[in-house]
């Protein structure tokens, strides 16, 4: 495929449906990853095009069809809580004492480009505000 020219094409690009996506076959091994957490709910691993020193991905090993954020139900509540925490022990494992950010992207404009929910970890520089 050709290599997209931006995050935002990638984004535009995107299928957001309840359809199978790259993390299931990072979750699966299928595809390698840098895995850096896993636990029996979450699976946290370095994303392929870093926006800081550290950027890490944290995603639900099992979707339960939450695509994204605006798709979340009472159900996920758990799962939610769950992807936060867990990024709060990442950042610490990674050494990001002086701070960090989160992001969750949702939709065409929110930028997500891959319809599995992901809370995104990034650190290791200043970071600014607004974001782009
Ligand atoms: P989004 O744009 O949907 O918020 O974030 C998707 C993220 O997944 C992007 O930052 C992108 O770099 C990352 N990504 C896409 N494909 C892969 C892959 O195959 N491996 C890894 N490690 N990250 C990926």
């Amino acid at each position: 495929s050709p290599v997209m020219a931006s995050e935002k094409e990638a984004a535009l690009a995107a299928t957001p449906f309840d359809s199978p996506t790259i993390f299931d076959k990072i979750i699966s091994k299928e595809i390698p990853s840098t895995v850096v957490y896993e636990d029996d709910k979450v699976l946290a691993f370095r994303d392929i095009t870093p926006q800081g020193p550290i950027h890490i991905l944290l995603i639900p090993k099992v979707r339960d069809g939450l695509t994204g954020l605006s798709k979340a139900e009472e159900r996920h509540i758990d799962i939610l809580g769950r992807l936060l925490y867990t990024a709060k022990l990442v950042a610490k494992q990674e050494g990001l004492d002086e701070g960090f950010r989160i992001v969750i992207n949702d939709g065409p404009q929110g930028c997500q480009s891959v319809y599995h929910i992901h809370v995104h970890l990034i650190g290791g520089r200043q970071m600014n505000w607004p974001p782009g």
